[in-house]
């Protein structure tokens, strides 16, 4: 485990590891000269300014998160203002709604998500697309995004908005204040900016202490 650390000029940003890519999105961290750390039981949350929610398999993601006890000191790390970022399977656990059946996990991100949404020819699919929300400017950046299997976001309620959607419309990433979610990958397409975006966030937020 990465050294502890409250400093927030030097934010330690956690990356849930039961389950998923979490290696990649450390590695992108480190990348950007950032502190990463696993995150797989409630301690490990302690001293976070920030947390990424990886892709890999919400199911099993779900289970795991129970299991361990993860859901409540996660819901509290992001009402005391830490950015959160969940990636495909991270930003299912995110949503507030689930289509057919499942019941939402975290319910930080005011969205409805279906799961395995573009069909079997497209399990696998890259595109260019436009992504709002992460300037200060409010401008948009051009990123190349690449989709697993992916989640679509199918409705975005009033507490979030809409940050990046495909050529058809469909809404691929959404934001509600400090929590952000996209079903594409940032961290397999050598993408730093959402990443750097979570890092500024975390470096300009005081985190609340821990209740
Ligand atoms: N299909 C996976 C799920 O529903 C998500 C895929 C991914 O994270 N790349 O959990």
């Amino acid at each position: 485990m990465a050294a502890r650390s409250a400093s927030s000029a030097k934010p330690v940003i956690g990356v849930l590891a039961v389950q998923g890519d979490f290696r990649e999105h450390l590695d992108t961290l480190e990348t950007i000269g950032a502190t990463g750390r696993e995150v797989r039981l409630p301690a490990d949350l302690h001293g976070l300014s920030g947390l990424i929610l990886p892709g890999g398999e919400s199911t099993a993601m779900r289970k795991l998160l129970h299991r361990w006890n993860l859901v409540a000191p996660i819901r509290d790390l992001a009402a005391r203002g830490a950015p959160i970022l969940g990636t495909c399977a991270g930003a299912i656990i995110l949503a507030n709604r689930i289509a057919d059946g499942d019941e939402p996990v975290l319910s930080l991100l005011d969205v409805e998500v279906r799961r395995n949404a573009f069909g079997r020819q497209l399990e696998s699919f890259e595109a260019d697309l436009q992504m709002r929300g992460l300037r200060s400017d409010g401008g948009a950046l051009t990123m190349h995004a690449v989709f697993i299997r992916a989640p679509e976001i199918l409705s975005v309620g009033a507490k979030a908005e809409t940050v990046a959607t495909l050529d058809d419309g469909r809404v691929v990433a959404a934001r509600q204040g400090n929590v952000l979610g996209i079903s594409f990958h940032p961290e397999i397409a050598g993408e730093v900016r959402v990443h750097r975006w979570l890092v500024n966030q975390a470096r300009r937020t005081r985190i609340a202490p821990a209740r």
